[in-house]
């Protein structure tokens, strides 16, 4: 008898695999299961039954293919394959759900907002059908990949058989680069924004230059803006402040004062507001948005680096000399309020508003008669900016207490796919009713302090939202293909009767100017205007009160009779 036959007998040879049949095998799962949306949008338009689409169909798989091969070749060795090509099946997975379900573009501004999302979104962006989807395309996977054996080359060959890889797929990506190159071209050149949903490379291309614009922007300070601001002569006469409210994903469509089928804005309609139905946003999302409603020169000339690199509105108008403060209730003020007074309805935590860190936005207003009897007492000009929680998607019920549950059916369901299109807008019309009874809390406070304060309110909302239209849901499709839904918002004025008295402000004037198409880029110069800041980065051309001011230095004015 053998002696091997006394063995116990030996473990199942754990499969061996080279580093190069891993990057293939993944390469090919993502190209399969990946993609949907990108073949879905490159094809569009295309005939089935020609046999041209089926090649050009098969050319873009290779090219897929190669690129994640080249991709994994170069970032994956004997130790670090398993481990990303694991992160990139879980990202992957995770962006092909979300860019499933949302029609939602992965490119540098929404892996910002990805990777800026806070615990609580996060929380709500989860559902059992993301689970499920996430243990069949990552988990599964990444199971069978754990148990394979990577083999283990001597150096020179590995290098060999590496270089040898990356060469040939280079010379099939560049071969299929000259066999498409036509209709390649043009698929690019007219939907350029189709790169953003090649699945996983995206996340890694679009978080390399967020990191990448983030090390450049570190390394330099801000740029001074105005620093020859100063407030014009009747900022000393009585105590003002100015209360810029910055609404979230609150779409023009669905704004009642602005001729939706629903009064979704019954307390602002029973107050003299001015209401500016057409407003268009800089931004479909708010890292882009807010940093740029902030700023001189947003969409009309757009410049992201020079943003981000620059001093805010608020930095100005505090060293103009006014008392600047930003109160959250959403994710941060995204740099608008560096180094400036500041603070979070959720640090407040007013009794009754919050729940795990969410708020309702009437913790915005929490202690304002207080604030408001302070600057009665202590004078001066304060600008308050309160960053609403507004409409944020998708969990649109949760914005609003019950009392506000006014439209139903409403989706109570954090997932929107498990909602009709009219549960989906009559939850999110239920928020908008909540946002219209905060600014109309707000107001009536304002009025309240009327005799003591001088005050203004200018509401804006930082982007709309899609809500099934064309197939799309929440926002941040890029800004040159955007949908009206994503880009017009609502925008609401408001003064106690001191206010446009000791600007000299012709507040018909100013009705008659609403009435006309305005931007975000609007907002920096009216700001300045409504108080009567005197700098060199004024533009009058972009100030709303232009010509509707009498005092105005610099402003053409035109006398208020
Ligand atoms: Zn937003």
């Amino acid at each position: 008898m053998p002696p091997s036959a006394h063995r116990p007998p030996a473990p199942p040879a754990r499969v061996g695999a080279s580093v190069e049949q891993v990057a293939a095998a993944a390469s090919l799962f993502w190209v399969l299961s990946a993609n949907p949306t990108f073949f879905r949008a490159a094809l569009n338009g295309r005939l089935l039954a020609e046999p041209s689409t089926w090649a050009f169909a098969v050319g873009l798989a290779l090219l897929l293919f190669g690129l994640h091969f080249l991709l994994l070749l170069v970032l994956a060795n004997r130790w670090t394959v398993k481990p990303v090509v694991s992160l990139l099946l879980v990202a992957g997975a995770a962006g092909t759900w979300f860019t499933q379900a949302y029609g939602v573009f992965l490119d540098p501004t929404m892996l910002r907002n990805v990777l800026r999302t806070d615990p609580a979104e996060a929380r709500e962006l989860w559902s059992w059908a993301l689970l499920a989807h996430l243990a069949l395309y990552a988990g599964l996977p990444i199971a069978l990949l754990w148990r394979l054996r990577i083999e283990h080359r001597p150096w020179g060959r590995a290098a060999l058989r590496r270089g040898a890889a990356l060469g040939l797929t280079l010379l099939l990506l560049l071969g299929l680069l000259l066999a498409m190159y036509q209709p390649l071209a043009s698929l690019m050149r007219n939907h350029r924004e189709l790169r953003y949903l090649v699945t996983p490379a995206n996340l890694v291309w679009s978080t390399g230059a967020v990191l990448a614009r983030d090390a450049r922007g570190a390394a330099r300070p801000r740029q001074p803006l105005g620093t020859d601001a100063t407030l014009g002569p009747d900022a000393g006469t009585r105590p003002r402040v100015l209360v810029l409210v910055v609404g979230e994903t609150a779409r023009a469509a669905n704004w009642g004062l602005s001729g939706y089928a629903r009064q979704t804005t019954p307390g602002l309609a029973q107050r003299e507001v001015l209401n500016f139905p057409h407003v268009t946003a800089c931004g479909t999302n708010t890292e882009t948005s807010l940093p740029c409603m902030f700023a001189p020169v947003g969409r009309r000339d757009y410049d992201e680096a020079r943003i981000r690199g620059s001093e805010s509105l608020l930095h100005l108008l505090s060293r103009a000399g006014v008392q600047v403060h930003w109160r959250d209730n959403q994710s941060g003020c995204k740099g608008v309020c560096d180094g400036l007074p500041q603070d979070t309805v959720a640090a407040l935590n007013p009794p009754g508003l919050c729940d795990a860190g969410r708020c309702l936005d009437e913790g915005l207003l929490a202690g304002l008669d207080e604030r408001l009897a302070r600057v009665a007492r202590q004078g001066g000009t304060h600008v308050w900016v309160l960053h609403m929680l507004g409409n944020h998607g998708p969990s649109y019920f949760r914005r609003y207490p019950p009392a506000f549950a006014r439209y139903q059916p409403a989706c109570r369901d954090d997932d929107l796919r498990r909602c009709s299109t009219e549960q989906i807008a009559n939850a999110y019309d239920n928020a908008l009713l909540y946002t219209d009874h905060v600014l109309a809390s707000l107001l009536a406070t304002l009025q309240a302090h009327a005799a003591q304060v001088d005050s203004s309110m200018l509401y804006v909302s930082d982007h709309g939202e899609s809500l099934g239209e064309k197939g799309l849901f929440l926002h941040g499709v890029p800004y040159a293909i955007a949908p009206d839904e994503q880009t017009q918002v609502p925008m609401v004025m408001w003064w106690s009767a001191g206010w446009p008295a000791r600007g000299a402000l012709d507040t018909a004037c100013l009705a008659s100017r609403a009435a006309q198409p305005v931007t975000h880029d609007h907002l920096f110069h009216t700001v300045l205007g409504l108080l009567d800041v005197r700098t060199q980065v004024h533009e009058p051309a972009w100030d709303l009160t232009r010509g509707c001011r009498s005092d105005a230095a610099g402003a053409p004015g035109k006398a208020a009779s």
